[in-house]
């Protein structure tokens, strides 16, 4: 099979592969769509460690079970790409990333949907309708599963004020899942054809701010276009800037909630929390039932993917690259015939 391996120093290369064996208890799984996200620039930049090279990359996955499951009922699978244990609290609890006895991420620890086949456990396969796309289904098991993480997490209530900063592909589900659990949403992006995306998908209200300096202007702002100042800043930017500004943004007690991140710390003098008893909430990816309703949503017709541009293995490192300099409208995918 064809596949993208990650060899280190920011460098993919194509490979053919043996079609990896399915161990007992595991499923071969043909890709059909891999979506592209943020995280891949991470490893290529040397901010996430994959363990092992070379390592196919790729953890937002759909694709047909193959092997002895092959065309049977639920063979249409996104695949939730952590493999927990399943029993421990955190499993139980719907905290699955935080399992104590993880086996590793398809995709960071282990070889993802960048290949013709993936091999996977078989409960980290989801089920997909056939009214959800596989290029959708791939998107939801990355950006769709973690708005839905990162806004359960916020305990958002109905027309709450909230602020969702940075529209790629995470704050495009934001926006749309905050939405739907009742806030009240402001959209800010670094582009108007951004916005205008975040706006056709539920933002009530929007802002284009496309350099750092023009954050000093978004406390006075949020609170002028919500009628006051939010009660959770979901940051999927994460530079000093941005993060700052949310910060400053906040009603008294309101959340941050930290999801994309760079390689700028985190800067804040305790004071400035506790006086107004603000929150730093953290959200990484998300469980399985995250996906789960992602998907059901999608079928719905609630929750929509935008994707920006499909290309298959050889336009990988040009996909990935291109998330560089921000200016990508919805998710790019690879998808396979
Ligand atoms: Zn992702
Ligand atoms: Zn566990």
């Amino acid at each position: 099979m064809r596949a993208a391996e990650f060899v280190g120093d920011g460098a993919l290369r194509l490979a053919e592969r043996p079609v990896p064996g399915a161990p007992d208890g595991w499923a071969p799984v043909r890709v059909r769509a891999a979506g592209v996200c943020g995280t891949e620039l991470h490893f290529l930049e040397g901010l996430i460690d994959p363990m092992g090279m070379p390592r196919v990359l790729g953890h937002e996955i759909a694709g047909e079970v193959a092997g002895a499951r092959a065309g049977s009922p639920g063979s249409r699978a996104a695949v939730y790409n952590v493999m927990n244990c399943g029993s421990c609290r955190y499993c139980n609890t719907n905290r699955d990333r935080l399992c104590t006895r993880s086996g590793g991420m398809i995709g960071f620890t282990a070889d993802g949907g960048f290949a013709e086949y993936v091999i996977v456990p078989e409960r980290n396969l989801v089920p997909l309708p056939d009214t959800v796309p596989f290029e959708a289904g791939a998107v939801l098991a990355c950006s769709g599963m973690t708005a839905v993480h990162a806004v359960r997490l916020a305990g958002i209530g109905i027309g709450d004020p909230a602020v969702v900063n940075g529209i790629g592909g995470v704050g495009l589900m934001l926006t749309q899942v905050a939405a739907l659990a009742g806030a009240t949403v402001l959209a800010v992006a670094d582009e108007a054809a951004k916005l205008e995306l975040a706006r056709s998908l539920g933002a009530r209200a929007g802002l284009v701010i496309d350099d750092p300096e023009g954050y000093e202007t978004l406390p006075g702002e949020a609170s002028r276009m919500l009628g006051r100042a939010p009660d959770v800043f979901f940051e999927t930017v994460g530079t000093r800037e941005t993060m700052r500004a949310g910060f400053s943004c906040l009603a008294p007690g309101g959340s941050f909630v930290q999801i994309g991140y760079t390689s700028q710390p985190l800067d804040i003098h305790p004071g400035a929390l506790i006086k107004n008893e603000l929150r730093i909430l953290t959200s990484a990816a998300g469980s399985k039932s995250d996906l789960e309703t992602a998907i059901a949503l999608a079928a719905q017709g609630l929750l929509k993917t935008v994707v920006a541009t499909r290309t298959d293995l050889d336009g990988l490192e040009a996909a990935i690259l291109s998330l560089k300099d921000r200016r990508v409208l919805g998710r790019n995918v690879v998808t396979f015939a």
